[in-house]
């Protein structure tokens, strides 16, 4: 991994655990448990899309945690 990518996957962590710890390991939507789901399980959210705000993109607030199932729903009608 090169340095660069090594400091975003870090960053990435923190950030996911950061919101991880805020919604008490709750899906920002269902409320289902992600405690110990693994990584594949649970996905960093955009509350407002990249698509539509990129100015937001790292901005904490409209960050969160979804389970893949939720964030697989949203895409479809975001
Ligand atoms: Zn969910």
């Amino acid at each position: 991994m090169t340095p660069v990518r090594a400091v975003l996957k870090n960053l990435r962590d923190r950030i996911k655990e950061y919101h991880l710890q805020r919604q008490s390991n709750l899906c920002c939507y269902c409320r289902s448990n992600l405690h110990g789901g693994g990584l594949f399980t649970i996905d960093r959210e955009h509350i407002v899309p990249k698509s539509y705000c990129k100015e937001l993109t790292y901005t904490m607030t409209n960050l969160s945690v979804a389970c893949k199932r939720c964030n697989m729903e949203i895409k479809k009608v975001k």
